[in-house]
């Protein structure tokens, strides 16, 4: 294997555009020794450090910039999808594609090799991916805030409609008589207590909310939720 080391950085001592010489050991452990080879300037490897047993194990390896990975929900902050992509050349491959300068992609389990045109043809296929991926972001979206508001089935809104429309039918004179509780079933008026003084209506009818004041006589609430109905009712026939 001495002959290879030998014939390799023989093959390399030509100033060949592109490449170094860079200091690389080769041999055993305790038994190395230091040669020098050409190594492409794109190479982030130390050949020193980095010792290999035979010449014909040294490859040139890019730093690895490109790099991709991803949590979980369950596992936030860990590595658990990763891909990462450089630049390698194994000068001794009898395959001149691998001789050559391609692209390195590693998921941490698997390494695929690819050449200049496998890598971009790979580039935009992961773009492609990118897209669906963002198109699936919102779907899932779209799909939680529409599954988020309240359900309400179309005998529920027939029967709110039904309710809406009931207080219509009655006149001024109606509101000032009607007992209070058949007056806010009319309406549609549902009674929360609050930390606030006196009493306040909101919403249409069918669903409207009478807010009253905790302190508020019952005396006082009814007679503030009839008179702010009649307002509601006059102040919506005007309209
Ligand atoms: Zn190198």
């Amino acid at each position: 294997m001495q002959d290879t080391v030998a014939s390799i950085v023989q093959k390399h001592i030509e100033d060949r555009p592109g490449y170094r010489l860079v200091p690389a050991a080769f041999g055993k452990p305790g038994q190395q020794s230091k040669v020098w080879v050409e190594c492409p300037s794109w190479c982030a490897d130390d050949h020193v450090q980095d010792w290999n047993q035979y010449a014909i194990d040294l490859d040139h390896w890019g730093s690895c910039d490109a790099s991709w990975d991803v949590d979980s929900i369950h596992q936030p902050g860990d590595r658990l999808l990763s891909l990462d992509a450089r630049l390698h050349s194994d000068p001794a491959a009898t395959d001149a594609r691998l001789s050559a300068a391609h692209v390195l992609m590693d998921d941490e389990s698997v390494q695929v090799y690819l050449t200049p045109e496998m890598a971009e043809k790979t580039a935009d296929e992961l773009i492609a991916f990118a897209a669906q991926i963002r198109h699936l972001a919102r779907q899932a979206r779209q799909f939680n805030a529409r599954a988020s508001q309240p359900h309400r089935s179309q005998a529920d809104e027939a029967l709110r409609r039904v309710r809406a429309s009931k207080w219509q039918s009655l006149s001024g004179e109606d509101i000032a008589a009607l007992p209070i509780v058949r007056l806010l079933r009319a309406f549609g008026v549902m009674v929360v207590e609050y930390d606030i003084a006196g009493v306040e209506l909101l919403g249409e009818p069918g669903h409207m909310e009478l807010r009253v004041g905790r302190a508020t006589r019952q005396q006082l609430r009814d007679s503030e939720a009839r008179r702010l109905i009649a307002e509601y009712a006059a102040g919506a026939r005007r309209v």
